[in-house]
């Protein structure tokens, strides 16, 4: 039997992934990617996605009408049932309403589909990754925001509207700072790496000292409340290794709350897992590990134990790969 394809696109804070995954095994035939660019509009945001699409395709030798289905995660509020981005409030300001699944199948002459970013990661992992095995897990995501997702008996919780496992706006502080969704001290607001950044130059602006004035020196003098200045997760991890304590304590600060946020979810959920995925995740083991002790301390205690706290299998993939499946099995619908 000839080998199956999908298309799997993911639309995140930093860039967008675009790969060809092998069906059967979860592996990447060919990728591309390029930067997200908070200038664009939905028009600019549509040509990055059909171009990393067709520089997936052209790595890994095949075209569009070889693939089964093509899936895209949004870090964003979709409308999954139509296909509709609404509109991505941590990335760019100016798309909305954009119905890029339909835009994409348009383009490419094969089925596509769209859906939460995260809940596509889940899959991914729960197929190929650290969810293999498990009855249950929690899937979050920690890069420029916090996204996550429910997986029960081997299914995706989605919830009426599609918003369940959004443990990025679980309140950790009542009555706390302001989120980016307008709420006020959720989980994201402390420890998604705009939050660490934010954090960080207040603390400089106000006479601490940190080798980031070194590592970034023009990021340092920006207005430190535009969401799209933050430091790269790779910066604070090397940051890090030079036993910069600003930093220590920043990325320390924000596993804390992590842990709460995680916390309150063990005990709601009583999962086998939580997988805990994204670029800062990868980049920060100090947060993983602070998160973790947090969960130990804070949820009860048979919960807690049961829990496993682990890091994607797929790392960076996990999202191309739950979007490859997506995309093939909307083609199958
Ligand atoms: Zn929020």
């Amino acid at each position: 039997m000839a080998a199956k394809y999908g298309l799997g696109i993911d639309y995140g804070g930093t860039k967008i992934l675009g790969a060809v995954v092998d069906l059967a095994t979860g592996q990447v035939i060919g990728s591309a990617k390029k930067r997200t660019s908070f200038a664009d509009g939905s028009e600019e945001l549509l040509e990055r996605i059909i171009s990393v699409g067709v520089g997936a395709l052209k790595s890994a030798s095949l075209k569009a009408k070889d693939l089964e289905g093509i899936g895209l995660g949004a870090a964003g509020q979709v409308d999954a049932k139509r296909g509709v981005l609404l509109g991505t409030p941590n990335l760019s300001q100016a798309v909305v309403d954009l119905p890029v699944a339909k835009r994409l199948a348009d383009e490419f002459k094969v089925p596509a589909t769209l859906a939460n970013d995260v809940h596509v990661a889940a899959l991914g992992e729960a197929r190929f990754g650290a969810g293999v095995g498990a009855e249950s897990f929690l899937c979050v995501f920690v890069g420029t925001g916090i996204g996550g997702a429910i997986v029960l008996r081997g299914k995706l919780m989605l919830g009426r509207d599609g918003t369940a496992g959004e443990i990025g706006h679980a309140t950790v502080v009542a009555g706390g700072r302001l989120c980016g969704c307008g709420g006020a001290g959720h989980l994201e607001a402390y420890a998604a790496r705009t939050a660490i950044s934010r954090r960080l130059l207040g603390e400089m602006k106000r006479g601490r000292n940190s080798i980031l004035s070194d590592l970034e020196p023009d990021l340092v003098n920006k207005d430190a409340l535009r969401s799209d200045v933050t430091f790269r997760s790779g910066t604070l991890a090397t940051a890090i290794e030079e036993k910069d304590a600003l930093v220590i304590e920043a990325v320390r600060e924000a596993g804390w709350y992590l842990g709460i946020g995680l916390a309150s979810a063990v005990n709601i959920v009583n999962p086998d897992r939580i997988i805990l995925g994204g670029g800062a995740i990868e980049a920060l083991p100090l947060m993983v590990e602070v998160a973790r002790e947090t969960v130990r301390a804070e949820a009860l205690p048979v919960p807690a134990k049961s829990a496993d706290i682990v890091t994607a299998g797929l790392g960076d993939h996990s999202g191309v790969v739950g979007a490859a499946i997506i995309g093939a099995e909307s083609g199958r619908k």
